[in-house]
Formats: C-alpha cells, structure tokens, sequence
C-alpha cells in the first residue's frame, strides 16, 4: 500500500532502497485505476509517461543522484503548465492545448526528481469553490460521493485523499487550496503572495494567485514549500527573500505562541459539527501551551464583496488572451477576426467565466471605476491594515476554513451568491497577501471532514506550519482514510 503513505515516508523508502520510484508509480496508478473512475480527480494521467520518469528516477538513485522528491510522484491541477503536458485550466476553450515550457514551481519539483503522474480537476479558470464549474465532469468527495470535493482545486484535493495520489499542487487565489483541503480532509497551504514565483501558472487574479502543496501531512507541505519557494526572476512579484528551513520549525512546540480567535469570525452562522470542531482544536492549541486571545478583524465582514470585485476585474483582462487565436479551441465558420473572438468565446467559455467576465468589465468601465473598483482597492487596504494591528497581538490566528462542510452536488449551483459567501473565512487572506494553512480536525456527524484554518503574517509560514504539525501531531486526524471508495 505505498500509495497511501506520506511524501515524507515514501522519500524514506526509497531513499533507503526499501522501494523502487516504480514500485510508487505502479501503487498510485493501481489506486487510480480502481477509484478514479467514480472519483473524477483526474484529467489526464500520463501513465506510460510517469513509468519512465520512474525508470529514470531510479536509475539515477542508482547512480548516486540525490534530489528531496527524487522518484516521488506528485499530481497537478491543471493550471500550471508542464512541459509537454496539456493544461486546460477545467476550460473547453484550452483543448488541444499543450504547454512548451515548466512553470517555474514544476522546474524546481523537477529538479529535485519529481515525477508528474497526470493533470487533476478544477473549476475553469479556478473560478469556483466546488470543481462544478469544469467543462470537464464533475469531481466527488471521497468521503461521500454524493458530496463536492470544495474547488476550485477539487480534483488535487480529492486524489490526495484517495491515495491516488502522493501530494498534489493547487492554485489559491480565494481559497481554491485551503478550502478543498479542508472539504477532502488533507493539508493545504497558501503561502504568503510571491513567496511561490507565479511564472507559469495561468494566470486568474494575478494580485491574489499563489501556488499551494495540497498533502497528506503538514510536514510534506513544509517540504513542497521549501523546494518551490524563493525569487524569480520570471515573475516579478515573486520575493526575492530567503527561504527558511521550513522544517526545522516543525521541531518547535506550542509554548511560547499566542494564537489569536477574531471576534467576528465566530458569531453564528457556522454549521454546528464546524464550529465545534473548530472550538475543540482552539483547545487541544491551548493544551500545547498556547496562549489563547481575542482579536478583531473588522474588515473582514467587507471581504467577499471586496473579492469578488477585484478578482473579476483582474480575470476580465487576464483571460482576453484566449481568442481562438493563440491558443487551444478556434471556433469554426468565423466570417471575420471579431467574429472568430466572438464565437470562440462565446463557445469556449462556460457561464461562470463569462460571469466574472461581464462583472470585471462592468466594475472596470468608465463611471463605475472608481464606485467599485477604487473603492474595493480602498477597503482591500484596510483588510489588510487589520490583519497588521491582530499580529501586534499574536503569532498566528485560527479559525475556521469554511463555514460548511462539504455540500452536496448540485445543492449551490443554482445559487452563485450562496457559492460565493462560502469563501467568507478564506477570502481576507488572499487580499491581505499573507499566508494559510488548512488542517484536518475532525469530523462532522455524517463524517464529513471539518478544516482548521491556521493564517500567519507576510512571510509568517515558519509559524502556521509549527502551529499545523503541533496540532497535527496531538491529534492525528489526518491518518482517517475513506472508505466510501473501497
Ligand atoms: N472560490 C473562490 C472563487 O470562486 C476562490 C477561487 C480560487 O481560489 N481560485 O473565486
């Protein structure tokens, strides 16, 4: 069963010589195999392909070659680009694409000997929190098929859960890592913005994006971080810090932290099961010696509107590239160059992308520019300033990742308000810039997997991630597997 192990174990294994990388391979694509036919995480797997890349892997272990992911095969949402792999982004109108290049995270997974196994399901354009939104079929949740994997990383989230997988990559520019994570019962991690170089990453909201690790333990984020982390000279937002030794915080206990409750986020409208949940995990923190204290992020109650005015804005011109010209889908039958954008588009998009089109255009245009674009920038501020004054207070905040747990398919689809305010908790984040993480901690009555959302500072990852093993450890949540599948 080495496809249910931990990044960690596995590089153990082979590291030891106790397993071959294609040993790996073969238990992931078995797992594959029998599960993901009504599971749906995948897209492509390139199977032939990721036996080779093993083959490879092993050969130069063989040879002496050393490298931190060195024959590990790890799953990609299908937003970032691999070289000679297809990247449709969950969109009709990027078929028939394929990638000529890495994205600069792949080139570092590569470097340390990756193996990339196949393409996992998401919203189009991660424009969604349920992997509904796909062009490409729906994904279901491990725990209940009946239910959402959360989105829009739903595809990376589900196959991690499974075991079809040894991690996975996500994308987050609202939540689309943490909130699957926190719907499929695994680990995800936003790190703080530009602390991932996004070259190569398509593009949603180019000021909110940021790549995660969607893993099995906060350890194997810890280490997923450390290999993709650290400037680039690609991506001009990317921080061209120093990148700590991740793992070496995990060494830390609780003692000596405080950790922050605010106010507004725990004040009625959770489901029940999450907030106590939530509330337990608060006190397992505060059993580890955590100092427990209130803070306030008043702001917060603005975020989703805020979001969903910049976001919009940004993916409105972000994706008027895709004109059935450069890339993938071409309608047929244009008379001329506008027509052939217009019907490509019009074809090519699915309704929640043409939405937040006509919406980012709208609140960009002349004479609503400053009444909703301007003014979210304003407030957009002010979220931020408030996450400055609670980290006067403490070192990390904890609260919950979303206020439900996984819902069932089909049950939000009619309603893109209802969608949108389930982004409440993981949204402030994203437009503050700094970082998340999702831990597993426990169950609802229906056994559905429940999140604990542990957000820290710009650049703050060294805490959550502590704050996330600590927790991770006394509890040990993340060991329950599905068995819905089997
Ligand atoms: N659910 C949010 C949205 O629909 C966030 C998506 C994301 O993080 N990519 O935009």
């Amino acid at each position: 069963m080495l496809n249910t192990l931990s990044l960690q174990e596995i590089s153990a294994l082979l590291e030891s010589r106790e397993c071959r990388s294609r040993d790996v391979v073969q238990a992931v694509l078995e797992s594959i195999g029998k599960k993901d036919g009504r599971l749906h995480g995948y897209l492509t797997v390139n199977a032939e392909d990721a036996l080779v890349q093993a083959k490879v892997a092993d050969e130069a272990r063989a040879a002496g070659h050393k490298g931190q992911l060195l024959g590990v095969p790890i799953a990609i949402k299908d937003v970032l680009n691999v070289k000679g792999q297809p990247c449709t982004c969950g969109s009709k109108i990027l078929t028939g694409y394929t990638s000529p290049y890495d994205a600069t995270a792949i080139a570092r997974l590569r470097a340390e000997g990756a193996v990339f196994l196949g393409r996992t399901n998401m919203d189009e354009f991660a424009m969604g929190s349920s992997t509904e939104n796909s062009a490409y079929g729906i994904t279901r949740n491990p725990w209940n098929p009946d239910c959402v994997p959360g989105g829009s990383s739903g595809g990376s989230a589900a196959v991690v859960a499974a075991d079809e997988a040894i991690a996975a990559l996500g994308s987050d520019t609202g939540g689309s890592v943490r909130q699957p994570a926190s719907f499929c019962g695994c680990v995800g991690l936003k790190p703080t913005y530009g602390r991932i170089s996004r070259y190569g990453l398509t593009a949603y909201a180019s000021s909110l994006d940021q790549i995660g690790p969607m893993t099995k333990t906060v350890a194997d984020a810890a280490l997923l971080l450390q290999v993709m982390a650290g400037g680039d000279p690609a991506d001009s937002s990317s921080l061209d810090m120093p990148v700590p030794d991740y793992r070496a915080s995990l060494r830390k206990d609780l003692k000596g932290m405080t950790l922050g409750l605010p106010r507004e986020y725990f004040v009625g409208g959770l489901h029940v099961d999450v907030e106590r949940r939530v509330q337990e995990a608060i006190e397992v923190c505060r059993g580890l010696g955590a100092r427990i204290v209130e803070v306030s992020l008043p702001r917060s109650r603005e975020a989703i509107a805020t979001y969903y005015i910049i976001a919009p804005a940004e993916a409105s011109a972000n994706l008027s590239r895709f004109d059935g010209v450069r890339y993938g889908f071409r309608a047929a039958g244009a008379e001329d160059p506008i027509d052939l954008y217009k019907k490509t588009r019009a074809q090519g998009f699915g309704p929640e992308v043409k939405r937040r089109i006509i919406l980012g255009t709208y609140v960009l245009s002349s004479g609503y520019y400053d009444a909703f674009y301007l003014s979210a920038q304003k407030v957009r501020t002010l979220i931020r300033r408030d996450f400055e004054e609670a980290f006067k207070t403490c070192d990390a905040i904890l609260s919950p990742v979303a206020p439900t747990p996984a819902y069932r398919i089909g049950e939000n689809t009619a309603d893109p308000l209802q969608m949108y305010l389930g982004d409440i908790f993981t949204v402030p984040v994203n437009l503050a810039g700094i970082c998340g993480l999702s831990v597993p901690c426990g169950f609802t009555a229906d056994k559905l997997p429940v999140g604990l959302q542990v957000v820290g500072p710009a650049l703050g990852e060294e805490a959550i991630l502590r704050v996330g093993h600590a927790y991770e450890q006394a509890t040990q949540w993340h060991r329950q597997r599905p068995g819905s599948l089997s």
